[in-house]
């Protein structure tokens, strides 16, 4: 059985470092997949009441028999359920939909600065944590002002950031306002959604005689990030966990540095 490691995070709980993610899972397909990722290694799942999924990863979870504690279930809620209230609301829904009685990270899906309701919706946050219904609470795609205001307005610090980050968009600077804060930084499209053929990537595969996903997804772990590569391909599935028997060195990473372009595959936080 492969053994991932796990990141503390600052409410308690531990996450493990490799996740599977399920974004453009189809609904029907879910329950199939996650118990692919299950068998593969996973125990950390990472989805979201917009993907749809839920309930296909929550009938996953049933059928694999595996101990609740034994696994990580993060799920996100929806901008239009901003608000104190309709969280309360959104939230009993996504555990019913997932069949759960807690989760173990509940994340705000994106800051949508123009709604202006994201310090209402923590204060949601914060009681479900209160009350024991989610293990920890965190953001996602908030950027350092973002973050801030939520700091400066709420009681408790969000344990995790889950973030568009990949080889061309690094996050050097919010990576950094998190581990002064505490707060985890978590990669989405960690594979640049398959974009791997830069010639850094596919040479330093060839040197490690591995793949460029791999690669890639070995540069997250040594820089401390957590990562949940989303795979519907069973090889890739199991390919995407067998990360922990090699290692980048230091000109390895250096060169990884090179790819940062700035440039992102989703939109910008501010404006989405
Ligand atoms: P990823 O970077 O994980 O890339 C997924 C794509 O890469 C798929 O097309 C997959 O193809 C392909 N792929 C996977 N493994 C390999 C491999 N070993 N070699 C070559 N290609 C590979 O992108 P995602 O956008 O899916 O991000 C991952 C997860 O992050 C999501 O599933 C979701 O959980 C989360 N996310 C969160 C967001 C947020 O706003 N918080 C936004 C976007 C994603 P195939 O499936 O056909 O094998």
């Amino acid at each position: 059985m492969v053994h991932v490691p796990t990141i503390s995070l600052n409410q308690g709980n531990a996450i493990p470092q490799l996740g599977y993610g399920v974004f453009k899972v189809d609904p029907k397909e879910a329950e199939r997949a996650v118990g692919m990722a299950f068998e593969a290694g996973y125990r950390s799942i990472d989805t979201a009441m917009i993907y749809r999924n839920e309930e296909g990863v929550g009938a996953a979870i049933k059928a694999s028999g595996i101990e609740r504690d034994e696994l990580f279930i993060t799920t996100k809620l929806w901008n239009d359920d901003q608000g104190y209230d309709s969280t309360l609301t959104a939230f009993d829904a996504s555990l019913k939909r997932l069949g759960l009685e807690y989760v173990d990270l509940y994340l705000i899906h994106w800051p949508k600065p123009s709604l202006d309701k994201y310090l209402d919706t923590w204060r949601a946050f914060e009681k479900l944590k209160q009350d024991g219904r989610v293990r920890a609470i965190g953001v996602s795609n908030f950027k350092i002002p973002h973050l801030e205001r939520l700091l400066d307005a709420t009681a408790i610090v969000p344990a995790v950031n889950q973030i568009e980050l990949h080889p061309s968009l690094p996050q050097n600077e919010l990576h950094d306002f998190h581990e002064t804060h505490g707060i985890v930084t978590e990669a989405w499209s960690p594979l640049a959604q398959g974009e791997l053929d830069a010639p850094v990537i596919v040479a330093l595969a060839e040197k490690h005689g591995r793949t460029p996903a791999q690669v890639v997804l070995r540069w997250h772990m040594q820089r401390g990030i957590v990562a949940i590569p989303k795979s519907i391909t069973p090889s890739r599935i199991a390919e995407n966990i067998d990360l922990f028997d090699f290692a980048l060195d230091d000109d390895d990473m250096q060169q990884m540095r090179e790819l940062d372009t700035g440039r992102r595959i989703g939109p910008d936080p501010d404006n989405f």
